[in-house]
């Protein structure tokens, strides 16, 4: 046992300190490694959470502690007015591995998602007639800025923090139909996230999502895909617009491009670099902290070839999944990679996720009957089958 820290006195002063945003479970979490984290009494959870999606590489990969040490002691923030060396370097990186020409690097995925948002304005406003309209899906999540939480199609927030950013109209996913009607003289943007993570583990049609290029030549409007969660390498390609054979116009990243690190960044064409000097920007854009710590987790993940093992691994998951779904009518296994969701017979998705945290399993329920599983891109099958003993053990006390 750990006896370092004294967790009924931590969890006072945390109940004390902490401003209430979320309901949290009675553990402080202390150290990572790998797959797993340890919490302050020493009790080990296997991590299919994955940070959110965002510990790409695992707990405290050592790609992280180097790029976070070497860096640190060369050059954390020369202000923003600056170039910096791994600045240029990671926006070559990516560019080099994207079907894009452009970055702008950010913190946070909804910050990269207003950048985003600013650049289809932009768009508008010089070549549209001043068009500002961005069309995104219902069940979407971009984000909990006001102007991203506006953009965000999710009921539960319709009349939170009144009024909102105007200009944005939300319609169902995969319906052409919807979408053509949705459009007018105003629309500047499609804004869309190839698989819905937070709405539950939803991807795109593939009919769907090239109608919905062709829509935009067309109208010559911007299709922007919000990849913060399914970019680099969580679908089982390095980027999910891979999956579908077309380009976004724009494309944004975050979670699993920092592997944990605070790291977020906008990708665009040379033809929409439009920004005048002034129009967007934020103190810790490109700070070489960041940018060197994302350079080594995408690196690490190319050179590794670490796409391919979420791929295969995502289809052991499914194999492993789908070999339990009769016993305990699990329905609806979805998703791409290692982005992966079912739905449970009953909605008690809250008591599963709880049995399993107790039983030292990490996983989501986005909606009470579904089950979401993020895990690190590095799982492998030994982790796989343990997830599975012991989520197979959790259904079989609480479906009985
Ligand atoms: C998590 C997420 C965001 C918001 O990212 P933050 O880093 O929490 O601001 C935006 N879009 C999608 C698709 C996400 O999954």
């Amino acid at each position: 046992m750990n006896n370092k820290y004294n967790t009924d006195l931590l969890l006072k002063e945390a109940n004390k300190s902490i401003l209430f945003t979320a309901n949290r479970p009675e553990l402080v979490m202390e150290h990572g490694k790998g797959m797993y984290l340890w919490d302050t009494n020493g009790k080990r959870y296997l991590d299919f959470i994955g940070g959110w999606a965002v510990t790409s590489l695992g707990h405290c990969p050592e790609v992280i502690t180097k790029a976070l040490l070497e860096q640190s002691a060369k050059l954390v923030n020369a202000s923003p007015t600056f170039y910096n060396v791994p600045m240029v370097e990671f926006a070559k990186l990516l560019t080099d591995n994207s079907c894009f020409e452009k970055v702008f690097f950010a913190s946070t995925g909804a910050e990269a998602n207003e950048g985003a948002i600013k650049l289809a304005r932009k768009y508008g406003t010089k070549f549209l007639n001043g068009a500002f309209e961005i069309i995104t899906a219902t069940n979407s999540f971009h984000g909990r800025t006001l102007a991203t939480m506006s953009a965000t199609g999710k009921k539960k927030w319709e009349k939170l923090f009144e009024p909102k950013v105007q200009g944005f109209k939300h319609v169902p996913l995969n319906d052409s139909k919807a979408i053509q009607n949705a459009i007018t003289s105003k629309t500047c943007s499609i804004m869309v996230e190839p698989v819905q993570g937070e709405g539950g583990v939803f991807a795109v049609e593939e009919n769907y999502i090239r109608s919905l290029r062709e829509l935009c030549n067309e109208k010559k409007i911007l299709l922007l895909f919000d990849e913060v969660q399914t970019g680099i390498g969580r679908t089982g390609k390095l980027f999910a617009y891979e999956h579908f054979g077309i380009e976004p116009d724009i494309m944004t990243l975050a979670k699993g491009i920092g592997g944990g690190y605070p790291l977020a960044a906008m990708l665009t064409k040379e033809k929409f670099d439009i920004f005048e000097a002034g129009d967007q920007g934020g103190t810790y854009s490109s700070q070489p902290l960041g940018m060197s710590v994302g350079m080594a987790v995408v690196k690490e993940i190319i050179n590794k070839n670490i796409v391919k093992n979420a791929e295969q691994q995502g289809e052991y998951i499914k194999h492993k999944l789908t070999s339990i779904a009769n016993k305990f009518n699990l329905t609806n296994i979805r998703g791409k990679g290692l982005l992966l969701a079912f739905d449970l017979p009953v909605e008690k998705g809250s008591e599963v996720v709880n049995e399993c945290l107790y039983r030292g399993l990490l996983i989501n329920s986005p909606r009470p009957a579904y089950i979401r599983l993020m895990p690190p891109l590095i799982v492998t099958s030994r982790e796989i089958d343990e997830m599975i003993e012991i989520l197979s053990g959790v259904l079989a006390d609480i479906l009985k």
